[in-house]
């Protein structure tokens, strides 16, 4: 008799295996609109237990995706074959010091940011979604936030990486580890295209599109542990991390600035930046008010924030920047201590929330076009395109997103149940990433590419680059096993769960 997948695995495996329809069906969603049901899940135990379930489905050509929370939000975690869930087992603090932390993937950001703040410490990105996302997640999203306009992404701050391979093997990666022989090829591969690299990558401060290769070669320096961060789990499994993390700024202040017209908010961003704030954002009326009758309305909310040690330096910023937007928008509110900024940071973290009870049926808010980045100083010219978009194609919208870096999140109410309304998005994408495109920008800043937006990476890239995506995932994932689907497609994108 033929012995079942699921059986063979839990012979070999230390973590609980699970292979019945309940479990399946919990696994099959994320925080897209996709649904796709796993053959079977398994907690791996410890890295040991990684390398043998690779080793398993590398012999049996089974593919393998790994799972943080599932609040990816375009259908990264999902797939037809094993998923290793990180949260039960794999979610520990492993070592930290003055200016490190390492730590397993499983482990949410909202308990590593607890234990941080008890050394007056943090690690900058902060995802809205931080109370419930890992470190993996993070790691392989290449998430953000709000104060990465002041500290940068996930990327700037990984140091080292502990990867299990397709085949089961298994190293850990950063500058000063030594080479094994895949990360030598892999220098081999992009080393002559330094220059190519350096043109085609989009020229903007966050970017989750493809994989990294220009932070992986940036100023004479090779990063080989970039090449993971932002690649969805394609090229290897992380079982740690080391990340670097900072000491809390002594004083905070923020700025809370209300506007009649969206694009007036727009056009004072790149004037707003002059002052240097760490983070600047942007929720319009719909988001604020969760009303769906504010729909299209026109006005939206800028949150402002200054931080450093100087408490006169801050302060001066913060007055400096109140008296340059008073006139074309009104100041709401100023907070200083840390209590209010908390509360006002509360409300900015639950807009996607707030924005997802939108949703009637199968006419929901759409996340697509949602992640674009364009330079600050072109927000206010293309977001007037996006309004026009919206305006004549009849379609309610909402928009918000971190200004700062110029990453606007924007989703159309689109009935997904109704092809005509899906092929009009589709339309929009195209149109949308290609002024993205023409303006230097990238069609994810932090968000990611997943099911939904692999196939237009090769659009943003040109077919050089996206070449040697397809030569780097081949040198780590030569069966194509490591969550397909997602960042490079091969064959026809016929193939990807619509
Ligand atoms: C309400 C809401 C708000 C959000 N706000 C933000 C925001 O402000 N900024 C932002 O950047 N994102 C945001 N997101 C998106 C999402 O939360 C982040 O991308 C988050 O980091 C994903 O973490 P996760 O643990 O849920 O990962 P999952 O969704 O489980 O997985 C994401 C990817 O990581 C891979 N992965 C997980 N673990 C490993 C591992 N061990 N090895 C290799 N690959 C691995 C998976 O295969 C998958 O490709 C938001 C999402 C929601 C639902």
């Amino acid at each position: 008799m033929e012995i079942k997948i699921a059986d063979e695995l839990r012979r070999i495996s230390k973590g609980e295996v699970l292979s019945d329809d309940w479990s399946r069906k919990i696994y099959s969603v994320d925080a897209s609109h996709f649904i796709l049901s796993p053959e079977l899940i398994q907690k791996p135990l410890d890295d040991d237990d990684v390398r043998n379930i690779c080793k398993f489905c590398y012999a049996k050509h089974i593919s393998i995706t790994a799972r943080g929370a599932g609040t990816g939000l375009l259908g990264q975690s999902l797939s037809s074959g094993v998923v290793l869930d990180f949260t039960a087992n794999m979610n520990k603090i492993i070592d930290m010091g003055e200016d490190y932390v390492t730590v397993q993937p499983g482990l949410v950001k909202g308990i590593l940011d607890n234990e941080l703040e008890k050394k007056r410490k943090f690690f900058p990105a902060d995802p809205a979604s931080g109370n419930f996302c890992t470190i993996g997640g993070m790691v392989a999203n290449n998430s953000s936030g709000p104060h990465s306009l002041g500290y940068g992404s996930t990327i700037d701050h990984v140091q080292e990486i502990s990867i299990t391979y397709a085949d089961g093997t298994s190293g850990t990666i950063g500058p000063t580890v030594k080479r094994d022989e895949k990360i030598s090829k892999m220098l081999e591969i992009i080393s002559p295209s330094v220059d190519l690299i350096k043109r085609k990558y989009p020229k903007v401060s966050k970017n989750s599109c493809g994989y990294r290769l220009d932070a992986v070669l940036s100023n004479k320096a090779f990063h080989p542990q970039k090449v993971f961060v932002a690649s969805e789990g394609t090229l290897g499994i992380m079982t740690s991390t080391r990340l670097k993390i900072f000491d809390m700024p002594l004083y905070r202040n923020l700025l809370v600035v209300g506007y009649q017209d969206l694009l007036i908010a727009m056009r004072s961003v790149p004037s707003i930046l002059t002052f240097s704030p760490t983070a600047l954002e942007m929720l319009d009326s719909s988001v604020v008010s969760s009303d769906r009758k504010s729909f299209n309305d026109s006005g939206c909310l800028l949150f402002v924030e200054f931080s450093g040690d100087n408490r006169v330096d801050v302060e001066a910023k913060l007055y400096k920047c109140k008296s340059r937007v008073e006139g074309n928008g009104q100041v709401l509110h100023t907070a200083f201590d840390p209590i209010s900024i908390r509360h006002i940071w509360e409300s900015r973290k639950n807009a996607l929330n707030n924005i997802m009870k939108f949703t009637v049926g199968s006419r929901r808010p759409v996340g697509l076009i949602e992640d674009t980045v364009v330079r600050p100083d072109l927000l206010f010219e293309y977001s007037l395109y996006l309004k026009q978009l919206y305006s004549e194609n009849n379609l309610d919208y909402v928009m918000y997103g971190h200004v700062g870096n110029g990453n606007l999140h924007t989703r159309p109410m689109v009935d997904i149940e109704e092809s005509s309304e899906i092929n009009l998005l589709e339309g929009l994408a195209k149109r949308v990433f290609k002024r993205v495109i023409d303006y230097g920008g990238t069609i994810t800043g932090e968000h990611g590419d997943g099911l939904a937006r692999s196939k237009y990476v090769q659009q943003v890239y040109g077919n050089r680059i996206y070449s040697l995506f397809k030569q780097i995932k081949h040198l780590f994932d030569p069966q194509l096993i490591m969550n397909p689907g997602k960042k490079v497609i091969f064959g026809s994108v016929d193939n990807i769960p619509r």
